[in-house]
């Protein structure tokens, strides 16, 4: 049956496209607003917050923005869940390394605060997620990659072998002009350090992981963030034990896919990318 239309007037026709356009500029701030929540406003999170919120309730899961990178804490676990930011050649200067660790102050009341301390001895070493030489145009911007919730038990060997490595390159890549999102952490319980097979370290029972993974995203220069991610994209993503032996390894011996790093962890990682080039670049192994 056709339902016979009403003859609109000018006037009413005028009204409705001034509630039409009035509707659509509320749509387009609503957008604007999910996804300065998704990422908060930090630089840090510009291809997408994985998990957390900034809410002190969120205990093991508890998002801290920092100017030099952006953290997901785990109160249980006593490490972040993961760790992310940006790095171009911006970033990198000349200043000393910070001469020590320290806990970090701005954790909310009740939660775990661990301490340099928890380490010693413990046969593992304390593993930067943002590097210090990430982070060396003043003091300030470097000591905060000392704070203990950007640090995870690490072996030395995959400290200064293959993480090192990865570590080197991203530098070099920033150096030459590239920009970078990277964002790492640990997964899993049960590393081997130099004192043995760990599951937790220190009195505030520090989680050591089993694995401590990275993703490496590569943009060809600064400032031109999601407009300058295609399929194309180099992303270099890796899985690395948490053991001995593995200093003379290539981080290249344990490239995987982000995908495969969604799998493990539960995360959706670069969600804030458009679905058909996250497709695209979170299922090939870098050099594929
Ligand atoms: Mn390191
Ligand atoms: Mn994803």
């Amino acid at each position: 049956m056709a339902i016979p239309e009403k003859p609109v007037k000018p006037t009413k026709y005028l009204n409705r496209l001034k509630w039409t356009s009035f509707l659509s500029c509320l749509f387009v701030l609503a957008i604007a607003a999910t996804s300065q929540a998704r990422n908060y406003g930090s630089i840090h999170l510009v291809m997408g917050t994985p998990s957390s919120t900034p809410d002190s309730t969120n205990r093991d899961d508890f998002l801290l923005i920092k100017r030099q990178y952006a953290v997901s804490y785990n109160s249980t676990k006593g490490t972040a869940n993961w760790v992310s930011w940006q790095l171009n050649a911006s970033w990198i200067g000349a200043v000393d390394r910070c001469k020590s660790f320290s806990p970090d102050p701005t954790l909310p009341r009740g939660f775990k605060v661990v301490t340099p301390t928890d380490y010693t001895g413990s046969g593992f070493s304390r593993g930067h997620m943002t590097r210090s030489g990430d982070r060396t145009v003043t003091a300030t911007d470097n000591c905060a990659t000392f704070l203990m919730t950007n640090i995870v038990p690490q072996t030395q060997e995959n400290n200064e072998g293959p993480w090192l490595e990865l570590e080197n390159l991203s530098k070099d890549l920033a150096l030459s002009g590239k920009e970078l999102y990277i964002i790492a952490g640990p997964l899993g319980v049960g590393g081997t350090g130099l004192k043995g097979e760990k599951t937790q370290i220190g009195k505030n029972e520090v989680t050591v992981p089993s694995s401590l993974w990275k993703i490496v995203v590569i943009l060809d220069k600064p400032g031109i963030r999601m407009k300058g991610i295609t399929a194309k994209t180099r992303v270099i993503a890796v899985n690395m034990p948490n053991t001995l032996g593995i200093k003379a390894s290539s981080y290249k011996e344990y490239l995987t896919t982000v995908d495969e790093l969604e799998k493990l962890t539960g995360y959706d990682f670069l969600s804030d990318v458009p679905k058909e080039v996250q497709d695209a670049i979170e299922a090939k192994k870098d050099g594929e």
